[in-house]
C-alpha cells in the first residue's frame, strides 16, 4: 500500500481514489491492466519513458507494475473493465489501439458485483441485484448485434426459478443509425440465468449494459413483470401510451411501484426520447404510461416494472434526474450526480442498489452514450451518477433506482 502522498491539503476524490484502491489489494486484487484478460497493446517505448519521468521508475519497476500479466492460473478475472478502480489512469497514448482508463475515483459497477462474487457473505434479502455489460463479453471497438452473457447467482441454492427483472444501466450506440436495443432474459434456471443485449437492423452497439433484479419465485410482497408497446400492425410512431397492470396478488394497501426501461427503438436523425412512468397504484394494479416528446419517432419501448409493500423494512427505492442538477441545455456536462439519504432504520448494513433509465433525452449528432452508477453506498444513505463519455449531449437522463 502507498498512501505516501497524502497531507491536509489532499482533496477527497483522491482520498477515495487512493484509500479504495489501495483496500482492494488488502483484499487480494492485483492491478486491472495486469489481469489474465487485458491484453492491453502497449506502447512500450512511451510508457516507460512516461513513468520514469514521473515516478522515477526503472524499466524493470515498470516492468513489474504494468507490464508484467497474471495468468488464469494465477487470479479468477472479470473482463478488462477500465472503470476499475484497481486500474491505472492510462492515457491513449500509452497503447497502440487507442485503448484508455480515465482516472477512477469510485468503485465501478463490476467492482461491485465482482469482489462479490469473491467474498460472497451471507445475503439474508430474498432480493438480489447485479449488473450485466457487453464488454464482459467482447471490446467495445467490435459492436455486435447479439452480447450473451450467464449470470450465476450467488448464496444458498434457491428452491424454485427466480423472475429475473432487467433495466438499461449503459449503453454506447452509433450515431446517424436508428437506435435499437432490448434487453432480454433468454433463460434462468435456480443457478444462474442468460442475459442478451440486442440491437438489430443497421444500428452499431458498441456497449450495453442493464442492471438485473432477481425476485423469488411467487412472492406476494416482491412482485414484477414487463411490458411492451412492440405490435406489428401498427404503422406509426407511439405518442402517449397508457396500459392497466395487475397484480397476481393484490396488496394490503398501495404498494411501492418502480417503473424502467428494457428497450427503446427511436428513428434517427432526431433526438432519443423516451419516459416511462407509474400512476394510479391501488392495492391491485397501477398504470403504466410511455410517453414520447417533441419530434421523437419512439417505434417501441418495453418496460419493466417492481413492486413492494410501502415502508417495508430492507428496501426503499427512488429516481434522479440530470434535472436534479442542471438544465437540459447544459447537455454537455457528462458528469453528474448528488447524495442521497435513506429512510431512517430502513437498514442494518449497506445495502445493492439497482439503478436503470426512466426517461432520455439524447441528441442524435454523436454517439447516444449513458452509463449509470452509485458510490458511497452505506446503510444510512449513496451517491448516484449519471455519466456520459466522448462527445455525447445527454440533454436529460433519468433514473429508478432500488437499494435493497
Ligand atoms: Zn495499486
Amino acid at each position: 500500500m502507498n498512501f505516501g502522498w497524502f497531507n491536509d491539503n489532499t482533496d477527497d476524490d483522491e482520498f477515495s481514489r487512493t484509500v479504495v484502491h489501495e483496500f482492494g489489494h488488502a483484499l487480494g486484487c492485483i492491478h486491472e491492466h495486469q489481469q489474465p484478460n487485458a491484453n492491453i497493446q502497449w506502447n512500450r517505448p512511451v510508457v516507460y519513458d512516461a513513468y520514469r519521468i514521473s515516478q522515477g521508475w526503472t524499466r524493470a519497476q515498470v516492468d513489474a507494475q504494468v507490464f508484467n500479466q497474471y495468468t488464469a492460473a494465477d487470479v479468477t478475472a472479470s473482463a478488462l473493465d477500465n472503470l476499475s478502480i484497481m486500474e491505472y489512469a492510462i492515457p491513449a497514448e500509452f497503447t497502440l489501439n487507442g485503448w484508455s482508463a480515465p482516472t477512477n475515483t469510485h468503485l465501478s459497477q463490476t467492482d461491485v458485483t465482482f469482489i462479490a462474487t469473491m467474498y460472497p457473505g451471507v445475503n439474508v434479502s430474498p432480493l438480489d441485484t447485479g449488473v450485466f455489460n457487453s464488454m464482459s463479453v467482447r471490446p467495445w471497438n467490435t459492436p455486435t448485434s447479439d452480447n450473451r452473457g450467464t449470470i450465476k447467482f450467488t448464496g444458498a441454492p434457491l428452491p424454485a426459478v427466480p423472475q429475473i427483472l432487467l433495466g438499461l444501466n449503459w449503453f454506447d450506440m452509433g450515431h446517424g443509425l436508428n437506435f435499437r436495443i432490448r434487453s432480454l432474459v433468454e433463460q434462468v434456471t435456480t443457478a444462474s440465468c442468460t442475459i442478451n443485449l440486442q440491437s438489430w437492423a443497421d444500428t452499431v452497439n458498441y456497449s450495453s449494459g442493464v442492471s438485473w433484479l432477481k425476485l423469488p419465485a411467487n412472492n406476494q410482497d416482491f412482485q414484477g413483470g414487463t411490458f411492451d408497446t412492440t405490435d406489428p400492425t401498427r404503422t406509426t410512431a407511439l405518442g402517449q401510451v397508457t396500459h392497466k397492470i395487475n397484480f397476481a396478488h393484490a396488496y394490503a394497501s398501495p404498494p411501492t411501484v418502480v417503473v424502467f426501461l428494457t428497450s427503446v427503438d427511436t428513428e434517427k436523425g432526431r433526438n432519443t426520447r423516451a419516459k416511462v412512468y407509474a400512476t394510479d397504484v391501488q392495492t391491485d394494479g397501477f398504470n403504466v404510461h410511455v410517453d414520447s416528446t417533441s419530434d421523437t419517432l419512439l417505434w417501441n419501448a418495453g418496460i419493466a416494472w417492481f413492486a413492494y409493500p410501502t415502508n417495508k423494512k430492507g428496501i426503499t427505492s427512488g429516481t434522479c434526474s440530470t434535472s436534479d442538477v442542471r438544465s437540459w441545455e447544459q447537455a454537455s456536462q457528462l458528469a453528474n450526480s448528488r447524495p442521497v439519504t435513506f429512510p431512517d432504520q430502513t437498514f442494518d448494513k449497506a445495502p445493492r442498489v439497482f439503478m436503470a433509465v426512466n426517461q432520455l433525452d439524447i441528441g442524435y449528432q454523436t454517439n447516444a452514450r449513458i452509463h449509470l452508477s452509485s458510490s458511497n453506498v452505506t446503510k444510512t444513505g449513496m451517491e448516484w451518477h449519471i455519466d456520459a463519455w466522448g462527445d455525447t449531449k445527454m440533454y436529460l437522463a433519468g433514473v429508478s433506482w432500488i437499494a435493497c
